[in-house]
């Protein structure tokens, strides 16, 4: 890893909660990757990273699935639900900043894969904002495990 941040111990999983795992405390390097694998493993517009050695993670409960997405890196993801957890190549985990719990300091150092940014991002910081709508949250149940 070249440039890293500390990083306190922290926990995550997917969103039903089948799969959960710890990362230990200790330097790493967070970053932004637009490239067109990382789109089409999240299916959304690009993937926010932590990167963080393998012995620093202890998985519980369900075993995630993994695709070789190259002749290099695995894809992660839950069996039960989907949710994509992490990136892997050998023994160094990319983990995907959406399944960390909200409270880990994730902090992107840089992006990469920019030759497929999607140009409309540029525009997010204008468009209207609002929180999730009060007349949805009140007739949705959700489904998706506690943090
Ligand atoms: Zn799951
Ligand atoms: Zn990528």
């Amino acid at each position: 890893m070249s440039e890293t941040t500390p990083y306190p111990q922290t926990h995550g999983g997917c969103q039903c909660g089948a799969v959960r795992f710890t990362l230990s405390a200790g330097p790493a390097r967070g970053g932004i990757c637009h490239c067109r694998m990382c789109q089409r493993a999240t299916g959304n517009a690009f993937a926010p990273l932590l990167l963080i050695p393998g012995d620093r993670v202890k998985w519980y409960g369900a075993q995630p699935r993994e695709w070789a997405s190259s002749n290099i890196s695995w894809r992660g993801f839950c069996a039960e639900c989907g949710t994509p957890l992490y990136l892997r190549s050998d023994d160094e985990f990319e983990f995907m900043a959406g399944c960390l719990h909200p409270d880990t300091p994730f902090v992107p150092l840089d992006q990469g894969g920019v030759e497929a940014r999607l140009g409309w991002l540029e525009q997010l910081n204008g468009l209207p904002a609002h929180d999730t709508l009060p007349e949805l949250v009140a007739r949705v149940t959700s489904h998706q495990a506690p943090e």
